[in-house]
């Protein structure tokens, strides 16, 4: 992330605000139901974004990207998912890598990654989950063994966004099996695609469509030492929750993003529909659903705005991040289902954008840390800045 005073200003933010909107109005709007309903990868809105520079949105200006602030940055997230979300998770995933190798990278790592991952001519994402650890992170088993110059990695990583598409990806393995704690054996490394490294199935997802994710399989993968992220073993867990704050920001302002829409439409559609002689929206049951909706969005924006405030100003934000994602992922939920109800039958219909709000939702209580996960980081931090 760019240091306070190379942060874009509000003139900057209101230009990359304007253009991503007309962007959305005539290049994505009028084709993502059909892209999403038939699980297409989104091709050509691809290539645009490169053209926009979202691949190198938060990556400082000195490696070519935008240097967004967290703030801005939060607004472009909500602005595309109030459209359709997928489209984040392209970038987004993509960043996280970039946030690794730009945060704990060597210098020579900075230089032969950053400017290829800002212009999207390397793409991919973060290999974390395995199937037999999610939230439990310190349970992986994807092992790196030291052998020369290079290391060897076995495993299998699950659940991999960008993983078909992408071609280079943050893995976090264990260099050190027997470490205790074991996150002091965790080692974080950028990883091309090449000989002994295969994916062996792309999932069948409830929403979440037209991006891709994937299992990756690690068959005595061979990767250059250079590759180990910050040159030093051992602090692949240090280095993946380090870029936690910033996944939840972003998780939060796609659930802001599709609560937004999701009340947006309900406003709109109550108003259209009339049963018994006036618009839906005059009876009394209608109005309380709407009431609610509006403060859930409104909620949720003003603790994001506070979490994103927080990072860009470099203070911890692990209680603020996770209070923005918690809340926003409930009333992306919430709102969606609200809304589809309040459509009657046709929220049911696949040419109605609630139905896809309605499933796309969810996920947003699963990524970056479960909602289950995040009460418990709240809790925790709350007593810890509250010792008595
Ligand atoms: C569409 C999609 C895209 C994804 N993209 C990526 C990606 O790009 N990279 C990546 O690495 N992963 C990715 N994931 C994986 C995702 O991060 C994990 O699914 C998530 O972390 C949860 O892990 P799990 O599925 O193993 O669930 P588990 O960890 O098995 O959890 C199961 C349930 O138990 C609860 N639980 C677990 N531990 C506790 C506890 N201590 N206290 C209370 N409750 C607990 C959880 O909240 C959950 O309700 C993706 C997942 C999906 C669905």
């Amino acid at each position: 992330m760019a240091p306070k005073d190379e942060k874009y200003h509000d003139m900057d933010e209101t230009l990359i605000l304007d253009s991503i909107h007309k962007w959305l109005e005539r290049d994505v709007a009028p084709y993502a139901m059909d892209l999403e309903h038939s699980d297409t990868y989104p091709v050509e809105m691809v290539e645009q974004m490169k053209d926009m520079g979202l691949f190198g949105a938060t990556v400082s200006q000195e490696w070519g990207g935008l240097g967004l602030s967290a703030s801005t940055y939060s607004k472009v997230v909500t602005m595309i998912s109030e459209v359709w979300m997928s489209l984040t998770g392209i970038f987004n995933s993509h960043l996280m890598m970039a946030t690794a190798v730009e945060k704990f990278g060597t210098e020579e790592q900075k230089q032969r990654f950053l400017p290829r991952f800002v212009t999207g001519e390397l793409r991919g994402g973060t290999g974390l989950t395995e199937p037999d650890a999610g939230t439990d992170l310190q349970g992986i088993r994807t092992k790196a063994v030291r052998d020369g110059d290079h290391y060897i990695i076995n495993g299998t990583k699950t659940w991999i966004t960008n993983s078909i598409e992408g071609s280079c990806f943050a893995l976090l393995t264990k260099t050190d099996i027997k470490a205790d704690p074991p996150r002091k054996g965790m080692s974080l490394f950028i990883v091309e695609k090449g000989a002994g490294f295969e994916i062996s199935k792309r999932f069948e997802k409830l929403g979440y469509k037209g991006i891709d994710s994937g299992e990756m399989v690690f068959t005595d993968f061979r990767v250059p030492v250079d590759n180990l992220i910050g040159g030093e073993e051992g602090r692949g867990f240090y280095q993946t929750v380090g870029g936690l704050e910033l996944g939840r920001i972003n998780v939060a302002s796609r659930s802001v993003g599709i609560a937004k829409r999701a009340l947006d439409e309900a406003v709109r559609y109550s108003q259209e529909r009339s049963t018994f002689g006036k618009p839906i929206c005059q009876h009394q049951a209608i109005q309380l659903k709407l009431a609610e909706m509006a403060t859930r969005y409104e909620s949720s924006r003003l603790l994001l705005e506070q979490a994103a405030n927080a990072y860009d100003e470099g203070r911890r934000c692990d209680l603020e991040a996770g209070m923005a994602k918690y809340s926003a992922s409930e009333a992306a939920i919430e709102n969606s289902l609200e809304a589809m109800r309040i459509h009657g039958g046709y929220g049911y219909s696949k040419e109605f954008i609630v139905e896809r709000l309605y499933r796309d939702a969810p996920l947003m209580a699963i990524g970056e840390g479960t909602n289950e996960m995040q009460k418990i980081i709240i809790a925790r931090q709350l007593i810890e800045r509250n010792k008595i």
